[in-house]
């Protein structure tokens, strides 16, 4: 079995990982010239967490990262809507990483060049289309110096992120991004730390929202802090004022008007703002779930396929339950087309219903509704919202998305055991899921 994997972002290499461990071969080609830790900061489930400790890498995320300990949902005013433990401290076998998506990407990156060799990612190859035949599915490339190749798989995964060109050629009349008229501005900051340094806050709806988190530790005892501003700017019938491109560098101008909506007793957010190096403008876009992925021996994983809000940090964890999943199908089944299926049918139905929810702001929907009955504010959070009405969205959506702390307990022993051999990848002897 060979698989071509287009894309080494977090979902394609953690697929490589995953393919390694249970001794099938496969080729990664990426379209950027080299891989460079880009991007802020993301969450990491703990369901996806089980799945990188397995791989033997938890002890190089916490080296990088920042266990998150605990959860904020506030309205714009900094009023307390709900508040939770999260990762280790909320029960769970294993953590919840709050850390910087290009550290992430970095630790996978290392392991796969230790595990897999070199030459195991191709940089500076663009995907440009397949064809399936007799036996294998031809993948045509172009080189960074226009060379062209053709290399031949047994199967073929598109990961190659939300702007998916495997994607386009399954559906080339599909509609492109549906943008819901909010724009997102990210950016990463060094400064002090605020409350115990692990904990996340989001404060206010989905029209205009703030969220912080650290992500590193920082020099003398700062930390490296991510932060997010939304800011709702029509009903998304017209397309967003530039297109979606993760890189594009911000405005100071544009989105400081919106942060200073916000108070937070913990963080001068204005100075945090202004304090970045960079930041980046990027606008709440996703797709409509699509009726399939997989087509003979060519199928699509993360963002390619599912491509949704991020909200309810789940855009990371969900690429990194696609390949556990899809590798588990590829080692079980008899054909790749099988498996290619097997893991369809498991995974589509579940991540549609993660971009539906998102589109109702996923978890953080407590805070708009808590901000619709009361948007100026509270004296006691019970008479506006009562707590198991609020308990209901956060929990449900956990128990949608699949890292509420019994589903991922029940899988997690020989996680465990696993993360404590931290080197090698280990190969696993769970059934496939
Ligand atoms: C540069 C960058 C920065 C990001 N920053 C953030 C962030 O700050 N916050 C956040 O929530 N999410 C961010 N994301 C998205 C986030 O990584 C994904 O939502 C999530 O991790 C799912 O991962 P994925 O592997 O499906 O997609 P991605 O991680 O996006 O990876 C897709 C990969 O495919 C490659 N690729 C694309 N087209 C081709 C092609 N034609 N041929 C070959 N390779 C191709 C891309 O270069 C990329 O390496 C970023 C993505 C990128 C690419």
């Amino acid at each position: 079995m060979h698989v071509v994997i287009v894309g080494a972002g977090i979902g394609g290499l953690a697929l490589a990982l995953m393919l390694k461990a249970r001794g099938i071969r496969c080729q990664i080609y990426e379209v950027a010239p080299k891989i460079r830790e880009l991007g802020v900061g993301i969450n990491v489930l703990p369901h996806a967490i089980a799945e990188l400790a397995e791989l033997g890498l938890l002890a190089r995320l916490d080296e990088v990262a920042v266990r998150t300990r605990e959860l904020i949902y506030a309205n714009r005013f900094g009023q307390e809507i709900w508040r939770e433990p999260r990762g280790v401290e909320a029960g769970y076998q294993v953590p919840q990483f709050s850390i910087h998506r290009g550290h992430l990407q970095g630790v996978l990156r290392d392991a796969v060049v230790e595990r897999l060799g070199r030459g195991a990612v191709r940089c500076g190859h663009s995907f440009r289309a397949f064809k399936q035949e007799e036996g294998a599915v031809k993948v045509r490339f172009v080189g960074a110096s226009g060379s062209r190749i053709t290399v031949a798989g047994d199967v073929l995964i598109g990961c190659d992120g939300i702007h998916s060109a495997v994607r386009r050629q399954l559906y080339p009349h599909e509609s492109g991004l549906r943008w819901n008229g909010v724009l997102m501005w990210r950016g990463a900051t060094h400064a002090k730390g605020f409350l115990d340094g692990r904990t996340m806050i989001v404060g206010g709806g989905f029209n205009n929202k703030l969220v912080l988190y650290p992500i590193a530790r920082g020099k003398g005892g700062r930390q490296l802090i991510n932060w997010v501003v939304t800011y709702r700017m029509g009903d998304g019938s017209t397309p967003p004022p530039r297109r979606e491109d993760w890189n594009r560098r911000g405005v100071l101008e544009e989105v400081l008007p919106h942060v200073a909506r916000f108070s937070t007793p913990h963080v001068d957010l204005v100075k945090l703002v202004r304090g970045a190096p960079a930041f980046y403008e990027y606008p709440m876009a996703d797709k409509d779930p699509l009726p399939r992925w997989t087509h003979g021996r060519v199928t699509l994983l993360g963002d390619a396929a599912h491509p949704m809000y991020p909200v309810g940090s789940n855009g990371a964890s969900q690429a990194i339950l696609d390949a556990r999943c899809l590798a588990d199908q590829l080692v079980a089944a008899e054909h790749g087309r099988a498996a290619l299926a097997a893991y369809e049918a498991q995974r589509l139905p579940m991540t549609a219903e993660i971009v539906r929810n998102n589109r109702q702001g996923g978890p953080e929907g407590v805070i708009d509704e808590v901000e619709r009955r009361a948007p100026d504010g509270f004296d006691d959070i019970d008479d506006v919202l009562s707590h198991a009405k609020r308990e209901a969205i956060v929990k449900g959506y956990a128990q949608l998305a699949g890292f509420a702390k019994e589903q991922v307990n029940r899988t997690q022993p020989a996680a465990s055991r696993k993360a404590q051999r931290q080197a090698g990848g280990a190969r696993t002897s769970r059934k496939p899921r």
